[in-house]
């Protein structure tokens, strides 16, 4: 039993005797693209190398300094083999089953899609060869992040295996070579790793249709009532505000819902807490994702405020903008009468200008410290500052700064072209009920109650299921 034991065991590399790891030889299975630039990466790293190959004595180029064998001789010379195969071309893996008995094999493979077979890519290759410990890792670099060394975005390497000793061995290996390594369980999760490389921005999904579909929804809303509305009511053609007009409309607007559709969830998450009486009750799904993606919301409605300022910074030299104001000066001067200067109308451009300034200036500051290089500079408590106290000041002043827009349109029926509130009205709504119901949620019985769940205090007294009041 002991016996059986010690040959299938896998001949770890202690971590006190890094020397010896330097001489350590490792193979790859193929000699493609990845087998070639990871066979670079280790031939660097100190490793000696040698490639087990079809066609050993015809293979493509491979890195100098390796050597190139059959498969079954390569796979003799060492405790460690890189599957640089793709998994359609496994089979011969079964015939070399005896020669791979007790070695840690990695199985850097995938699909080109979700589901193409029954069982993940690792697990197949465990069952061609039960004696082998199979470790599924490597996969979500590409060739060219391997032969370019880890960056920021390509530093992390997954794995997931049975044997936590194989596991160690091909972390070691990858902490080598400079990669962090992030052990995700057993080699169940072997199709969670292959379906990584396949997803495309996954948690900008969601932000990215909200924003196209809100875009979509006030374009045509605007387009409506600036352009076709003026067509119909006064033969006026003004389609040329699609260009700027619209789009220095649509923008803010969709940005203001968007900065506010990031602190809906914190706020409804917060009446939840407060009716259930308890933190320790999971949300909903969809409120979980919704949280998950509020820096992602918070992101584009900066880009999108960002292209609210530089449109609104080309206003003064706009063909349209410098011809009104000639025809206005030269039939002033043809009438010889000149308006006086609107005290009020000055208060008001001013503070519209500078809330909305003061707002953009807190959303620079809202977007540089989700930076991962600023944000982890700073403690948890200085983020949440940044991001709760500082975010709804921001919302406020944005908020602020379209209501001062509006100022007395809200009351002009000629605001309401074909019964239609304009745009910015109808932005106002989801902002103005964040701020209501933060309102509420910081007024101080009530901040109190949710401060006391927030800190573990529950309505429920578990002990003898008794019902406490929460607000004794
Ligand atoms: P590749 O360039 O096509 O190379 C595959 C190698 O497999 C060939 O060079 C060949 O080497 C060997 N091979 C081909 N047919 C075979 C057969 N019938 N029997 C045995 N060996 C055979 O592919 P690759 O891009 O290097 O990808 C290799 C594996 O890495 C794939 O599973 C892929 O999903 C995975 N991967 C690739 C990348 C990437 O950026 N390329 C990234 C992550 C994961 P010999 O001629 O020497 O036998």
């Amino acid at each position: 039993m002991s016996e059986e034991v010690k040959q299938e065991s896998v001949s770890l590399y202690p971590v006190s005797a890094p020397a010896t790891l330097k001489e350590e030889e490792v193979c790859i299975f193929g000699t493609g693209d990845l087998g070639r630039s990871l066979g670079q990466r280790l031939l660097q790293s100190g490793y000696r190398l040698v490639y087990g190959s079809r066609r050993p004595h015809s293979c493509g180029p491979i890195p100098s300094g390796a050597q190139v064998q059959s498969h079954e001789i390569a796979a003799q010379s060492t405790s460690l083999v890189f599957v640089c195969v793709h998994r359609e071309h496994y089979d011969f893996l079964g015939t070399l089953a005896p020669q791979l008995r007790g070695k840690v094999l990695v199985d850097v493979s995938n699909n080109l899609k979700k589901n193409m077979y029954p069982e993940a890519n690792a697990e197949y290759l465990q069952r061609l060869v039960p004696g082998a410990h199979v470790v599924k890792a490597f996969n979500t670099l590409s060739a060219w992040a391997l032969q370019n060394g880890p960056s920021d975005a390509n530093r992390q390497v997954y794995l997931c295996g049975n044997s936590p000793e194989a596991k160690q061995a091909v972390a070691e290996i990858a902490t080598k070579l400079g990669f962090t390594v992030l052990d995700r369980g057993s080699l169940c999760a072997a199709r969670e790793l292959e379906d990584f490389p396949l997803q495309l921005f996954p948690e900008w999904r969601m932000p990215m249709r909200l924003t196209i579909g809100l875009t979509a929804f006030f374009f045509f809303y605007l387009l409506i009532r600036d352009v076709i509305y003026t067509y119909v009511d006064q033969k006026k053609d003004n389609s040329f505000r699609i260009m700027v007009s619209l789009a220095n409309k649509v923008f803010p607007i969709v940005s203001l819902i968007l900065l506010a559709l990031c602190y809906l969830p914190g706020v409804i998450a917060g009446f939840l807490q407060l009716y259930r009486g308890t933190k320790y009750k999971r949300f909903p799904d969809w409120l979980d994702r919704w949280m998950l993606c509020r820096k992602q919301l918070g992101l584009i409605a900066l880009a999108l405020a960002s292209l609210h300022v530089l449109y609104t910074l080309i206003i003064p030299i706009r063909y349209y903008v410098r011809f009104r104001l000639a025809q206005n000066t030269i039939s002033q001067i043809k009438d010889n009468k000149t308006s006086p200067f609107d005290t009020t109308m000055a208060w008001r451009t001013d503070s519209y200008y500078s809330i909305g300034i003061l707002g953009f200036g807190l959303y620079l500051l809202l977007g540089i410290s989700s930076l991962p290089s600023v944000s982890n500079a700073l403690s948890w408590r200085e983020f949440s500052f940044i991001q709760s106290k500082l975010g709804y000041l921001t919302l406020l002043f944005c908020t602020f700064h379209t209501y001062l827009y509006g100022w007395d349109k809200f009351l002009r029926i000629s605001s309401y072209k074909w019964y239609t509130p304009p745009g910015y009205m109808l932005c106002l709504v989801v902002p103005t009920l964040v701020l209501v119901l933060k309102l509420l949620l910081i007024l101080p019985c009530v901040d109190k109650s949710l401060t006391r769940i927030r800190q573990g205090w529950e309505k429920t007294d578990p002990e003898n299921d008794g019902k406490k009041s929460l607000l004794t």
